[in-house]
């Protein structure tokens, strides 16, 4: 599989302190790559300057899709543009708009019809969200709202999709159902760059996994290999 992200001593910051040293991170074409560690290693810094949110102090973010470019530094909508779109940690739906109304903000650019295109696919995949089409978002339950969040990310279409954090606050099972919906993504050929606390989740849905601590890449491999690591397990899978 040929790599469609290349990160390359990456180092990021907030005021005097780094949080991200310096390290190093590839995303293959059409594969799941997870990023797990625990709360505060830096895997939301990390999103952040991918998606064009955050500039980073060293390194480079090459981003392989048709012309080869480094886009470490560049505005979020022009990365955007490129077809890096992130569901960000929380959902952050517009709860005052309708569900519609916050599918249609993935795709502002694209022509009338090929959002309504869109929109039937979105819909298709979430048929909760096609019965919901007309409700205000923010009553939706945390599961939905998720769901919407993703669903407004695929109406742009993304040629890398960014998740931070799907399965936070949601019950057991509607974890199991936003990992098999990521799963069928995959499947459909989309390149996903999941970043996770719910380490065994991450794991297996993974081609490869990367383990942060504390800033730095502390081990990384095909993700089944990750998750019978004896230091994996002790630490992140609670066995
Ligand atoms: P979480 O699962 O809690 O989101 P994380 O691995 O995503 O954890 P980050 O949110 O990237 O971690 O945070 C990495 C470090 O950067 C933490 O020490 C955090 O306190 C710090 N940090 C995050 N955001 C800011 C900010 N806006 N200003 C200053 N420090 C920040």
């Amino acid at each position: 599989m040929s790599d469609l992200l290349r990160v390359e001593g990456l180092r990021l910051g907030y005021g005097r302190a780094d949080v991200v040293h310096a390290i190093d991170l590839t995303v293959a074409r059409g594969s799941i790559v997870s990023l797990i560690g625990s709360n505060g290693a830096g895997k939301t810094t990390i999103l952040r300057a991918l998606s064009g949110l955050m500039k980073p102090r060293a390194g480079a973010i090459r981003f392989l899709d048709g012309t080869p470019a480094d886009i470490a530094g560049e505005a979020a909508h022009r990365v955007a543009r490129r077809g890096i779109v992130q569901v960000p940690e929380g959902r952050q739906v517009f709860a005052n708009l309708t569900v519609a109304e916050n599918l249609r903000l993935g795709a502002y650019h694209a022509p009338g019809p090929e959002v309504a295109r869109r929109q039937e696919a979105v819909v298709a995949r979430f048929p909760r969200l096609g019965e919901r089409l007309g409700q205000q978002a923010g009553y939706l339950s945390g599961g939905e709202q998720q769901m919407l969040a993703m669903g407004r990310a695929l109406m742009a279409e993304p040629v890398l999709l960014l998740l931070d954090e799907p399965s936070m606050g949601l019950a057991p099972l509607i974890v199991e159902e936003i990992f098999s919906i990521i799963a069928d993504l995959r499947r459909e050929g989309r390149t996903i760059l999941l970043v996770e606390q719910n380490a065994t989740a991450a794991l297996g849905v993974a081609d490869h996994a990367y383990v942060l601590e504390t800033g730095r890449i502390r081990l990384q491999g095909p993700a089944a290999e990750i998750a019978r690591n004896p230091e994996v397990t002790a630490a992140y899978l609670g066995l």
